[in-house]
């Protein structure tokens, strides 16, 4: 729009210098023609002082003539000049409303994620319904999608209820000391990680799986704004990484987290419509079980401090019956999710929880299932 109205200024601009261009030459020209008649009356019967007094006055207005033009030349420059710094102007407020428009983006995609908390935790809240009791009771079956969050008569820990930890986005320079922690407590956990190794470690992945955790696929990139554009984006990212693990580990992986979960509405926003609808019927064409979690530990938001983490674990282990499936993160900034470990691990144990990793069809925690 900018742009446009400088085009019309620049048209009118011309347009003025034009016609005044005109109408200078005109008037000179009707000067010339006066000066002429001059010349031809002073012919008939003038004489020669006078004619060549006529012809420096011609000389005269043709200098004038001349300068004006001169003057005309200049302004043309001046306003090129300008019309340039307009352009450029244009150019500068260009940049900076697509830097606005970036940060609006941003700021968009913060409030989904934000309202995407709110839910969970007000789906946390609010007791089970009819639907989904009436469900529990009938199955006993741990592979029934109708109830997403597990049941007490789950089978792993036989009647003991089981507690899954789940470490998300690593490895990171946390990894070596959470996998030390559950060495020395002697626990298997899961670690849905990326293809981006902040551990400092070359054969991190390897030593996830040969201390018996489960590694899941969590994504190569785990960058929101490219997997989730479309079916294609995501899995080409999804299967880089199981190359990249099999290659790193010489095993396969068949259990995955969507990034953000299975109900991420940031998916949604991304796609423009709601791709996971066609991604986890994807996932499961490709070998693979998909898990969110009943827990959230808390540590992705803020800076929890290690009480404050065993805090939201405690007060999720008393709402969520059966097992649990703990979300922590396994990333650099979450020094604090190294220090409640220990905590949370002897607190569950307290509870008669036992630990296991991952693997598909151990539990149903799903945010999303599968349709129909
Ligand atoms: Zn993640």
């Amino acid at each position: 729009m900018n742009r446009v109205s400088l085009n019309s200024l620049s048209v009118i601009l011309f347009i003025v210098v034009f016609v005044s261009f005109i109408g200078g030459s005109a008037s000179a020209f009707l000067r010339l023609q006066g000066i002429d008649g001059v010349i031809y009356a002073k012919e008939k019967g003038g004489s020669e002082t006078s004619r060549t007094q006529e012809l420096e006055e011609l000389v005269e207005v043709l200098g004038v003539l001349e300068s004006r033009i001169g003057e005309f030349e200049e302004q043309m420059g001046n306003i090129a000049m300008q019309v340039e710094k307009f352009e450029e102007r244009i150019g500068e407020l260009e940049a900076e409303l697509e830097v606005w428009q970036e940060k609006c983006n941003d700021l968009e995609l913060e409030k989904i994620s934000l309202e995407e908390k709110i839910d969970e935790l007000l789906s946390q809240r609010r007791p089970a319904s009819d639907e989904e009791q009436t469900a529990g009771s009938n199955q006993g079956n741990q592979n029934s999608q109708s109830n997403p969050w597990g049941t007490a008569e789950d089978k792993l820990g036989g009647s003991m209820p089981v507690a899954y930890l789940t470490f998300d986005d690593g490895p990171s320079k946390n990894t070596i000391e959470v996998l030390d922690i559950l060495k020395e407590e002697n626990i298997q956990a899961t670690f849905f990680v990326t293809g981006n190794n902040l551990s400092g470690e070359a054969g991190i992945y390897s030593r996830i799986v040969n201390e018996g955790h489960s590694l899941g696929n969590h994504t190569y990139t785990h960058d929101f704004t490219t997997i989730y554009r479309s079916v294609d984006n995501f899995m080409g990212d999804l299967l880089l990484l199981e190359d990249f693990l099999q290659d790193e580990t010489g095993m396969t992986t068949n259990i995955m987290r969507f990034p953000g979960g299975g109900s991420s509405k940031l998916a949604r926003k991304v796609a423009g419509y709601d791709i996971m609808d066609e991604l986890i019927p994807e996932i499961i064409k490709n070998g693979y079980d998909y898990f969110d979690w009943n827990i959230d530990s808390g540590d992705g938001t803020g800076n929890l401090t290690a009480v404050e983490i065993l805090e939201n674990v405690k007060k999720g282990s008393e709402r969520v019956t059966g097992d649990l499936v703990i979300l922590f993160h396994d990333s650099c900034s979450k020094g604090t999710t190294v220090e409640a470990l220990p905590l949370v691990i002897a607190e569950l144990r307290e509870k008669g929880y036992v630990f296991a990793p991952l693997n598909p069809g151990t539990v149903e925690a799903k945010h999303r299932k599968p349709s129909a």
